[in-house]
């Protein structure tokens, strides 16, 4: 496996590849590696002879206050299961050689960039769009894997590939989640033995939609409120957000469909969570 810390040796290594005939698989992440991550390298693995991951905790992302300082890094990890999954290539630049003195130019967010996640965090998705834009013209990727889990972002992705003509096809990977239900995140590190029993509510919150779903409700209020009070439930747990969305346009919904995208964010203690699922009106 290559190591690569500079993004021209990474430039030079895919194109090499490249000449040669083989197509590439890309798999950006912040690092903290779990299993959710290498289902993704998985996936970009069946699909190219060569497998790039990055491992980049994008400073421009975060916001003032956020926890760009404390995110979890340890690389030597993300080393070892990068190799033990037949990583090609692990690209692991320094800031400063992504973001050198004078960078000035940024992705425009779009309207759907401004709320949920945008409206919380705002700036993060122009931070995102960049960082994903920077990396995929590095990479050259003829498939880029991005999960399920951090859905407005998956959207927003897409969204950006389809406007600025960007030439990689984009995959999603379903969401992995632990036994209980949690789905896994690098952030899941931060909680408390307590916090990390009440995390569960997120997903109680989007089984209680399903189950009002299944059941004949399509007020979309009535889905976001039982949403809220279900993460309420859990003493350490703050519903930042709980929302149906039209999965197309990321545009909010009133009434809710087969197609509806449930999202929910919290704060469990300090740590911040975001889980989503599709309505579903068949019985599980
Ligand atoms: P991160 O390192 O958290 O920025 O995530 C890197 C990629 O892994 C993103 O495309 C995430 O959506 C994806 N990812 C993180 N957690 C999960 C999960 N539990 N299930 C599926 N994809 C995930």
């Amino acid at each position: 496996m290559h190591i690569i810390e500079h993004p021209d040796p990474m430039r030079e290594t895919v194109r090499a590849w490249r000449r040669e005939g083989r197509r590439i698989g890309f798999v950006p992440t912040m690092g903290a590696l779990h299993e959710a991550h290498l289902s993704l390298v998985r996936l970009a693995r069946a699909q190219a002879e060569c497998t790039v991951v990055s491992v980049f905790v994008n400073p421009t992302q975060f916001g003032e206050g956020e926890d760009y300082d404390s995110y979890p890094r340890d690389f030597s990890h993300d080393e070892a299961l990068c190799r033990e999954e037949g990583v090609d290539a692990l690209f692991h630049p320094a800031a400063a050689d992504m973001y050198p003195p004078g960078h000035a130019v940024f992705i425009d967010e779009p309207p759907a960039a401004k709320i949920l996640e945008g409206a919380l965090r705002p700036g993060h998705f122009r931070g995102v769009l960049t960082v994903v834009a920077k990396l995929l013209n590095l990479v050259e990727p003829d498939v880029a894997v991005f999960g399920q889990k951090d859905a407005q972002q998956l959207f927003l992705i897409r969204k950006m590939v389809e406007d600025l003509n960007l030439p990689a096809r984009i995959l999603s990977g379903p969401i992995v989640r632990e036994q209980d239900g949690l789905a896994m995140s690098s952030r899941n590190a931060y909680l408390s033995r307590t916090e990390r029993t009440d995390a569960v509510c997120l997903r109680r919150a989007l089984d209680r939609a399903q189950a009002l779903f299944r059941g004949g409700e399509r007020d979309a209020h009535v889905i976001r409120r039982a949403m809220r009070e279900r993460i309420h439930e859990a003493a350490s747990a703050r519903a930042e957000y709980a929302e149906l969305v039209d999965p197309r346009t990321f545009a909010p919904v009133t009434e809710a469909g087969s197609a509806s995208l449930a999202l929910v964010a919290a704060r469990v203690g300090t740590t911040r969570l975001l889980d989503n699922a599709f309505l579903d009106p068949t019985p599980a």
